[in-house]
């Protein structure tokens, strides 16, 4: 559910007209609806504390799926942690609130600067992803005088998710260590004065929308807890990762976060670990959409009809990535038969376009048109490509609106870009 409606045959966000605000901010743009990502959040938190086996498990929000500060101040609020994948998601989630102890830091190929940063502020627990990287943290750790609490990030080699490119769990990606090699580097782990062995974590992958392989990898994960126990070591937290799907409504409805939780509680519930989760898309995706004008409707004579907007795959490359599916509905529709359209962008590429024969109702130049489930891995993707200035983004809270990214001139853009000494000054032609 979100709070993206239609009143009087127009569409809102919360108490917020679209028409309004695409008035005062121009468009292309991006609006977060508050009420829904607190909703998402709730309902995930929610369905997790219905089964008291699992013990309140932390929850660290997914900072790549939408890394906005102001997103992530109204999550933190609600007690969210944040999993981050950078020093720059670190710095966001403490920017926004989110306090160091339920930061978690992930990802194959963090550098000793990232590192050590992370060390220094505090943050809770870094997944470690390979053997060189265990080294590294050590090392960090003893200069500092401190150890450095860690899990090791497992590969369970099941594939899961919704498109090659967001499948992180098979033996062919670059994510986690197989098990084996997970035993090894926990035994080093926990052996190693300068790390504290907190226990493991596994990430499949994203969009999965069959809880069969998440189950089919958490029952490998509860097995190598029993596995590492049996062995003397000491294992109290299990992080499962993000992934869950969302209905981007071209698919069969995804699992809910119920479901989900159930699902958890069949497979670890009775496994006396603290559980935690990284969700990203299931929080943020259906919080947020994208709003355009239509630039010109172009029919060819020979019957493509092209819908040209505003917005282009700079401001949201998921079609162009991952052959993604974004539903797309008119702002203000208009009466009339539903027609075919091409819906492409004004970039200098084929790939420009977010989609072809959807069927819209009728649309004319100056129009709004709104991609939906756009708030996650969305604006946090968008380039300047084209020199098109960075897409804004807009937060919502009842009636109330702020513009929590702005969009940047184009003196400022340009300023970016100091030119080289020997190039300033005036331009002479060579004789
Ligand atoms: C991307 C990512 C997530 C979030 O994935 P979603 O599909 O957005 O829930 C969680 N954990 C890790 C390690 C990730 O890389």
């Amino acid at each position: 559910m979100n709070h993206f409606d239609l009143r009087s045959g127009e569409l809102w966000c919360e108490d917020v007209r679209l028409t309004a605000l695409a008035a005062a901010v121009g468009t292309p743009f991006y609006v977060y609806s508050s009420a829904t990502l607190e909703r998402h959040y709730r309902v995930f938190r929610e369905a997790l504390d219905a089964f008291p086996r699992l013990g309140s498990p932390r929850i660290a929000y997914a900072v790549k799926a939408n890394s906005n500060l102001s997103v992530l101040a109204t999550l933190g609020r609600l007690g969210a942690g944040a999993d981050t994948v950078s020093e720059g998601e670190i710095r966001r989630a403490l920017a926004a609130g989110i306090p160091a102890e339920r930061v978690v830091y992930s990802g194959v190929g963090k550098t000793a600067a990232e590192l050590a940063f992370a060390l220094d502020a505090g943050v809770d627990q870094i997944n470690i992803e390979s053997e060189p990287e265990l080294t590294l943290i050590a090392d960090l750790a003893r200069r500092r005088g401190r150890r450095a609490a860690v899990v090791i990030r497992v590969n369970p080699d099941v594939g899961a998710g919704g498109h090659a490119k967001i499948s992180t769990g098979t033996r062919e990606s670059k994510f986690g260590v197989s098990l084996a090699e997970a035993e090894r580097l926990y035994g080093l782990a926990a052996a190693s004065p300068d790390l504290k062995a907190l226990g493991v974590a596994c990430h499949i992958g994203s969009q999965i929308t069959d809880l069969a392989p998440l189950a089919r990898a958490f029952a490998l994960m509860r097995q190598f807890v029993e596995r590492l126990r049996a062995g003397g070591r000491t294992v109290d937290r299990l992080d499962l990762g993000g992934g869950l799907g969302v209905p981007y409504f071209n698919q069969p409805d995804p699992p809910t976060p119920l479901d989900f939780a159930a699902m958890v509680d069949e497979v670890v519930g009775d496994l006396d670990v603290d559980l935690a989760f990284e969700p990203g898309r299931v929080i943020a995706a259906n919080a947020g959409i994208l709003v355009s004008r239509v630039i010109h409707v172009h029919e060819r004579p020979e019957g493509r009809r092209f819908l040209v907007l505003d917005a282009a795959m700079n401001d949201l490359i998921r079609p162009a990535m991952y052959d993604a599916y974004h539903d797309i509905r008119a702002v203000s529709p208009r009466t009339g038969a539903l027609t075919p359209y091409d819906v492409v962008g004004p970039v200098c590429e084929t790939g420009d376009t977010f989609t072809r024969d959807r069927l819209l109702p009728p649309l004319a130049s100056g129009d709004l048109v709104a991609f939906m489930s756009a708030g996650a891995y969305g604006a946090v993707m968008s380039s300047e490509y084209n020199t098109r200035p960075l897409i804004p983004e807009v937060l919502v809270r009842g009636e109330d609106w702020a513009v929590v990214r702005p969009r940047p001139s184009y003196e400022a853009m340009l300023a970016r870009e100091p030119p080289a000494p020997w190039l300033s000054g005036s331009v002479t032609t060579a004789t």
